[in-house]
């Protein structure tokens, strides 16, 4: 089964705590290092509880999971660069 790659932060509600998924980085190979592109801080909304939350630069970190929902919308401020 393939896995694939997010760029996500974790939500900051207490009650919540999904990952946030902000960039779809494709399925996982672990031979491929993916450099992140971010602003020091973004706003980010939660598809679970819907609360919107300013998060850090390095609140951003990687996960594996399935395929994206048909509906996911990248965020706008987050890029890979080349490298
Ligand atoms: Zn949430």
């Amino acid at each position: 089964m393939t896995s694939y790659l997010y760029w996500v932060v974790d939500c900051k509600n207490p009650e919540c705590e999904s990952p946030i998924l902000l960039y779809f980085l494709g399925p996982h190979n672990p031979s491929v290092t993916h450099v992140l592109q971010a602003p020091d801080t973004i706003e980010a909304k939660c598809m679970s509880c819907r609360q919107a939350h300013t998060y850090r630069r390095a609140e951003i970190h990687t996960k594996i999971g399935s395929p994206p929902p048909a509906d996911f919308v990248p965020h706008p401020r987050i890029h890979p660069s080349a490298g």
